[in-house]
């Protein structure tokens, strides 16, 4: 393609985006299709002649976007919210543009820079203590598998990457339940075993309980095992749990533990200083992982990893062989030796012009708009005696069901996202099934919360 028509066509695109974004509203939020029908429309094979952008972008406007689940809908309250702000996308597209590998200060100077400065100003929008460090990582489950083999590598004085795991004492990482799925499959990845992770016990507000902490570690010390960390969360997944972080710390520290915190999702919301009792403590953790590509608004992928100290994790995760040495300077930061892949994007780009053009102001006044509006809902489907709430709002999620049982409100669920004006997803919450409803999407309004409300209890009221 000849840089002509390239920037013929991405004149084209950013017009269709436009459009795009301008129509959602107008769309179903899921699309009613059957597995396998894009697919199908595909030719078996590659062509073996160019083909006409014309035809191609035809192609994409007849094919993709009807057979999309539209993320940025403003109806959109399902799993949790994938914002792409305006200013952010524009980033990603200069980041396509110069398609640098950041691996190495030398191949991306001003990635690097950029990156440890938007790490920096993140840190203090969050309230964070000052002199922590940290990188951008492509997902939450990246940044906690390093933090998961940093566990391993720490506890075994950094035998595991020499040695292997053979002959290793068994290491055990606790968690309570309301943790994320990554935490498991970090287990697996580090050679630990999801059998050597141990689920805590949670309070009543579905906190881990820190005696039981302290009890499991006791055992596990007596048994002979080794004890290598623990991950608490912020905002779990299924309901926004919350663990008491300063509490867990101590524990942590008196036997010490690595300590890891999951906020992926509540960790953007903390931009808001009425909103950080959630997480009370958090000075006191090694390692955080925030992901603005959640709720902040940075398109995906852009998930920052801080680190009190990144010596532990740098030591667990920097190979330097010949061919990746930087003459004459081994002071700088190369941020590949701080996690697992070795290519990285430039993605502070999009952190930077998000936060400018945003402002914090900006994205605050959104943060508390949907934490209000999600209490609002919360309301507004309460006070419907068909309805239930089975966990009261964290910040901008809660959930709900029918009095009627779980067929009825999975019937319920099925019905309104197939009616394509709003899009809701559930959980099982102690074993019963319940829709989550979290308000997070850049263009919602409160006329769009109340919309799915309206929805959610007409559908509850339809016959059949
Ligand atoms: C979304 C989420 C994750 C996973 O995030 P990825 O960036 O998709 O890996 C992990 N933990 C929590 C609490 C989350 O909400």
């Amino acid at each position: 393609m000849r840089i002509e028509d390239y920037q013929h066509w991405a004149r084209r695109a950013v017009d269709w985006t436009a459009d795009y974004l301008r129509g959602l509203r107008a769309r179903p939020v899921r699309p009613d299709i059957a597995p396998g029908s894009v697919a199908a429309r595909l030719p078996a094979a590659p062509p073996e002649e160019p083909e006409p952008l014309e035809t191609i972008f035809a192609d994409f406007e007849a094919i993709v976007p009807d057979a999309m689940t539209h993320w940025q809908h403003p109806r959109f309250f399902a799993y949790f919210p994938a914002n792409a702000h305006r200013a952010s996308m524009l980033a990603e597209h200069l980041v396509a543009g110069m398609a640098a590998q950041c691996m190495l200060w030398q191949t991306s100077p001003a990635a690097t820079e950029i990156e440890g400065r938007m790490v920096e100003w993140l840190a203090a929008a969050l309230g964070l203590p000052r002199g922590w460090s940290g990188l951008i990582q492509d997902s939450a489950s990246t940044a906690t598998l390093c933090a998961i083999l940093t566990m391993r590598e720490r506890a075994l004085d950094w035998a595991g990457n020499r040695q292997g795991l053979s002959g290793a004492p068994r290491l055990r990482i606790y968690a309570s339940a309301q943790n994320h799925s990554s935490v498991d499959k970090a287990c697996w990845i580090a050679g630990i075993g999801q059998e050597n992770l141990v689920r805590i016990p949670t309070r009543p507000d579905f906190g881990m309980d820190p005696a039981a902490l302290e009890r499991a570690i006791a055992a596990d010390l007596a048994a002979g095992h080794l004890p290598a960390g623990v991950v608490a969360v912020t905002g779990g997944t299924a309901i926004g749990a919350c663990d008491p972080v300063a509490e867990i710390a101590a524990v942590a520290r008196r036997h010490g533990l690595y300590l890891h915190l999951d906020a992926a999702w509540a960790g953007a919301a903390m931009i808001c200083p009425e909103f950080r009792p959630l997480w009370a403590g958090v000075e006191e953790v090694d390692s955080l992982v925030v992901n603005p590509h959640k709720w902040l608004g940075a398109n995906f992928d852009c998930s920052v990893q801080f680190l009190k100290d990144p010596a532990a994790q740098i030591r667990t995760l920097a190979l330097r062989p010949d061919y990746l040495q930087t003459l004459g300077r081994s002071e700088i930061v190369n941020y590949s030796e701080w996690t697992v892949p070795l290519g990285r994007r430039f993605r502070a780009l999009k952190l930077w012009f998000l936060l400018r053009a945003e402002g914090l102001s900006g994205l605050r006044r959104m943060i508390r708009d949907h934490v209000r509006w999600a209490r609002m809902a919360r309301d507004l489907i309460a006070a419907d005696p068909a309805f239930e709430i089975a966990t009261e709002p964290t910040l901008a999620l809660f959930t709900f069901r029918l009095r009627a049982g779980d067929a009825a409100t999975r019937a319920l669920i099925e019905a309104v996202n197939a009616g394509g004006r709003a899009f809701l997803t559930q959980t099982m919450h102690e074993g019963r099934f319940v829709i989550r409803m979290t308000v997070g999407t850049i263009d919602c309004t409160e006329a769009d919360v109340r919309a799915a409300c309206d929805a959610i209890i007409a559908a509850a009221r339809a016959p059949g």
